[in-house]
Parts: C-alpha cells; structure tokens; sequence
C-alpha cells in the first residue's frame, strides 16, 4: 500500500502548517527512486507528471501488486506554500529554495526545508527532479547535468523520453542545487527543465510520465512486464555548452517570438524581433546564424538590453563542424 507521510512540519505565522508531503509506494526495500517537483512554486508541469505517475502505482497496487520490486517516493510540491499562489519563491523571505542547498536543519524555514529534504532523499538509486522553467521562457523537454557526473547520469537520462541532453561545464551557482548536492552524495540526480512556468502541457509530460516508467523497468523497481504506458524512449540529442547559440537582446523593447520551439531553422532566419511601441519603431531583427533547432524560445515579450530571446541547439556536420 503507499503511504503519504510528512518528512517536515513548519509551524507557519497565521497558524497554517507547511508539510513536505511524500508518497511512497514499496516498503522501502529494493531499488528506490524519488520523483521531486515543485521546489520554484511556479512550475507546474512537474505536478502533473506526478499526478500520472501516482494515479499508474494506485492502478497498479490494485490490478498487479506484485508489479512493485522496489521503492518509489513522489514528492509534487517541495514548495508548497508557494504553490499555492504560484509564486516562484519561499514567501516572507523571498528565498529561492533552490539555491539554498544543502541548507540548515537549524536555520530559518526556508533552510530547513532543504536540509529535511536533502537528507530525506540521501541514499536514493535515482532522483529525478522536475522543473518548468519559469513565466519568462519557453524549454524544450531536456535534462541537464554538470559535466563532471555526465558519466553516470546520461545513461540514466537516455531513458526519459525527452528531446536534449545538456552537459555543462561547471558552474559554482549550480552548487547550491538539490542536484548538485544528491550529485555529490553519490545519489544519481537528474534535472529536468521542460515547458514553461504557470502552465501544464500534458503532451511533454506524459512523454516524461512514459520515459519514468521506462526508467523504472529498467532499475528493476517494476518487473519486466509488458505493460502498455511503458514505450521504447525516444533518442535524446545529446549537447554540450559548444553546440548551444545564445540569441540575447542588443535592444530594450518589446520582443516578438516568430520562430516556434523545436522547429528546424536556417541560416538567415527569422527567430523575432523587437520594437518600440511608443514610436513605432523596428529596432532589432534577430536572425539565425547557423541551422539547428530552437530548444528555447521567449513568450514573455519585454525585454532588456541583454534579455535571453532565445536557444539554438546547433546541426554539426559528420565532422562536428557547425552548419
Ligand atoms: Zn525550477
């Protein structure tokens, strides 16, 4: 039976309790992976991947029990006082939990939900940990990893379903991540960044719903059945810092997005552009430089000087050259 239980209770200002909720199917023997969203509280695609994911064990629990070898724990909402109003960050202290790892079981709310939560996860086979971006951008479905764990994630990775694996070089802001921390720990953490924030898209989450229980087969948390969610992953593309273009605004204004995500682009293409609304002005085409395909894309249209506008995802000829 799964069992929802609480690894952290807050007493809040006005009597409300903040609860760090996790669902947990198995008994805690055998492999054991952890589905995590939620941690920015405007992020939503990652709640519902997990509303798939529990609704296919409760089917599961019913219909096969002895499907289950191993230990899953489902934890939607990290952030659940931000959740609520869909704010991004831990309200009062304006504290993004996510750079707030490995945090401080004596500190300040905002600490010690990432310290309960670090340690909770600790020890796990694979954590998968669900972002959405944010309101600003628009991501293609992808994991993304620090080079330095790249080895033993990307064949973790392959399995999920999604269109981009993207190996970073280092970065000391990562440092103050879950992932980064789980990392270190030798917990395999995978990072997922897909959709856009304040949104649900259910096409690309139910290809990472697919891509989990593909995983799952595969750590032997669910046995080897034919059950029929559970199709052959889709081959990611596999990208590292060299083959990402960056398309950054060289105007303040008001952007408009013309190129769609994923969709293949050429050279001289046009990915949107910017203008004054106060004058009528066109002040800025963004152009493609190279082929590829867009793996971000801006729906939010202000923009700044030096504002993101975009991701290239660039096409490499046989010689790694790019076209
Ligand atoms: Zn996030």
């Amino acid at each position: 039976m799964s069992d929802i239980f609480s690894i952290l209770d807050i007493r809040m200002p006005m009597s409300e309790t903040y609860r760090l909720l996790c669902n947990r199917y198995g008994n805690g023997k055998g492999p054991r992976v952890a589905i995590v969203a939620g941690i920015h509280g405007d992020e939503f695609n990652g709640l519902g991947v997990c509303y798939q994911v529990t609704a296919f064990l409760n089917k599961l629990e019913r219909d096969n029990p002895g499907a289950l070898r191993g230990t899953i724990d489902v934890l939607p909402g990290v952030n659940a006082i931000a959740l609520d109003n869909g704010g991004r960050y831990w309200p009062s202290y304006n504290a993004d939990l996510n750079r707030r790892f490995p945090g401080n079981p004596d500190g300040s709310p905002p600490h010690r939900a990432p310290a309960a939560l670090l340690d909770f996860l600790s020890g796990t086979d694979v954590c998968i940990d669900i972002h959405a971006s944010n309101i600003y951008l628009q991501e293609a479905s992808q994991v993304r990893m620090l080079d330095r764990f790249s080895p033993e994630l990307i064949p973790l990775a392959q399995y999920l379903n999604l269109q981009v694996i993207w190996v970073h070089a280092a970065s000391t802001v990562l440092e103050t991540t879950l992932s980064y921390n789980l990392n270190l720990r030798n917990t395999k953490t995978l990072v997922v960044e897909m959709g856009i924030g304040l949104r649900y898209e259910d096409t690309i989450c139910t290809a990472l719903f697919e891509g989990i229980l593909a995983l799952l087969k595969a750590k032997g948390v669910l046995a080897d059945l034919d059950l029929p969610e559970i199709h052959a992953p889709e081959p990611p593309v596999i990208a590292t810092d060299k083959d990402v273009y960056y398309f950054n605004a060289k105007h303040s204004g008001f952007f408009v997005s013309i190129a769609p995500l994923w969709e293949p682009v050429k050279p001289g293409d046009l990915i949107g552009y910017i203008v004054d609304p106060l004058g009528g002005r066109l002040l800025e085409e963004i152009k493609s430089p190279k082929a590829g395909r867009l793996f971000t894309t801006r729906p939010f249209p202000m923009v700044y000087e030096g504002s993101l506008c975009g991701r290239l995802l660039l096409d490499r000829d046989r010689a790694g050259e790019a076209l």
